[in-house]
C-alpha cells in the first residue's frame, strides 16, 4: 500500500493512475478502524481498480474539546489493517496539510433544514466541520465514487448535499452499518467503554429495535417513551431519540403507515457519545 502524507506526492500518484483509466473510490475515515470501515473499502474495491482510504480526525468537526482530545488513534494498526484488506494508497495528511490557513475559516455551506435538526442540532457546527474537510478531500482527490456509512446517516445526507452545492461527479455509496454480534454498531468510540458500558450499549439496538417492530400507524410518542425509557434504564443520557421521514428527517409524530421512516438515537453512555439509526420500513 502506498501511504501519502503530502497532498502533492498524492496527486502525483493519482495522475499516473488515471492515466490507465483507473477510476478510484475514496474511504475517507478518522482512522482507529474497525470491519465496518474495512466493508467500506471491501466495497470500493469491487468498484473500482484504485481504492484510497483517508484517515484525518478532524479538527473543525468537533464541537467538544475532549472527545477531540479522547479520539482514539491507532495508526500502526489501521495501516496493518489497510494492508491486509488490499486497499491501494493510504492518505494521512496532518492538520495543516488539510487546512493550511486554519480551520476556522469563515465558509459557509447551505445545508439549509438538514443541520438545524438531530445531529446539527445537537453538535453545532459539527457538519460545517464535515463539508469543510470533504470539500478538502474531494478537491484533492477527485475521486469517482465515495463510500460512507448508514452509520452515520445524517452525514450522508448531508454530503450528498454537499456533492450538489460542488456539482461534483462523485457518486456517493451509503453502506449498511456493521455491528458486533449483540447488535451494537461499530464505532471508534466503542473502545472508550468499559466493561459495563459496553454492555449497557447494547441498550441502543434494542431500543432500535423495539422502535421498530412495536411502531403503528397513528401517533408514535408511546413507543418513543418506551424506547427511551429502555435507555435510561442502562444509565443513557439522551440527547435524542427521534422518528423521521427516511427521506427529508423531518420528525414524524403521526404515522400514516406508509412513509418511510427512519429511528434515530444519539445518547451518552457516561461520558462517550454513541449514535445510531435503523430503517423501520425498508
Ligand atoms: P469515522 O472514522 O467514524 O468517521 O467513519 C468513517 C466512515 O465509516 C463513515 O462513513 C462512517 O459512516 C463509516 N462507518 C463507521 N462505523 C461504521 C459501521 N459500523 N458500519 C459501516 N460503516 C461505518
Amino acid at each position: 500500500m502506498n501511504l501519502f502524507k503530502k497532498t502533492g506526492h498524492l496527486q502525483g500518484y493519482l495522475q499516473e493512475a488515471r492515466k490507465q483509466g483507473s477510476s478510484t473510490g475514496l474511504v475517507p475515515t478518522m482512522g482507529a478502524l474497525h470491519a465496518g470501515h474495512l466493508s467500506l473499502i471491501n466495497q470500493s474495491k469491487q468498484q473500482n481498480s484504485l481504492t484510497i482510504a483517508s484517515i484525518f480526525v478532524n479538527p473543525a468537526q468537533f464541537n467538544d474539546k475532549k472527545d477531540f482530545e479522547k479520539y482514539p488513534v491507532t495508526i500502526e494498526k489501521d495501516i496493518e489493517l489497510l494492508v491486509a484488506a488490499g486497499c491501494d494508497a493510504l492518505f494521512w495528511p496532518t492538520v495543516e496539510e488539510i487546512y493550511p490557513n486554519g480551520y476556522t475559516s469563515p465558509v459557509h455551506y447551505e445545508l439549509g433544514y438538514l443541520e438545524t435538526v438531530l445531529e446539527g442540532k445537537y453538535r453545532p457546527g459539527h457538519f460545517q466541520g464535515v463539508c469543510r474537510v470533504m470539500d478538502r478531500l474531494l478537491d484533492i482527490i477527485q475521486p469517482d465514487n465515495l463510500y460512507m456509512g448508514q452509520k452515520d446517516y445524517q452525514q450522508c445526507m448531508v454530503v450528498s448535499r454537499l456533492l450538489n452545492i460542488m456539482q461534483s461527479p462523485a457518486v456517493l455509496h451509503t453502506c449498511a452499518t456493521l455491528r458486533e454480534p449483540d447488535g451494537l454498531a461499530m464505532s471508534s468510540r466503542n473502545t472508550r467503554l468499559n466493561e459495563n458500558e459496553r454492555e449497557n450499549a447494547v441498550a441502543i439496538f434494542a431500543a432500535l429495535q423495539f422502535i421498530k417492530e412495536n411502531i403503528q400507524p397513528g401517533n408514535v410518542s408511546a413507543v418513543i417513551e418506551q424506547s427511551r425509557r429502555m435507555l435510561e434504564e442502562k444509565e443513557f443520557r439522551i440527547d435524542y431519540v427521534a422518528i423521521a421521514d427516511a427521506e427529508t428527517l423531518e420528525p414524524v409524530m403521526n404515522w400514516d403507515g406508509r412513509q418511510k421512516l427512519s429511528a434515530l438515537v444519539a445518547a451518552f453512555q457516561h461520558e462517550v457519545r454513541l449514535i445510531d439509526n435503523m430503517l423501520l420500513n425498508g
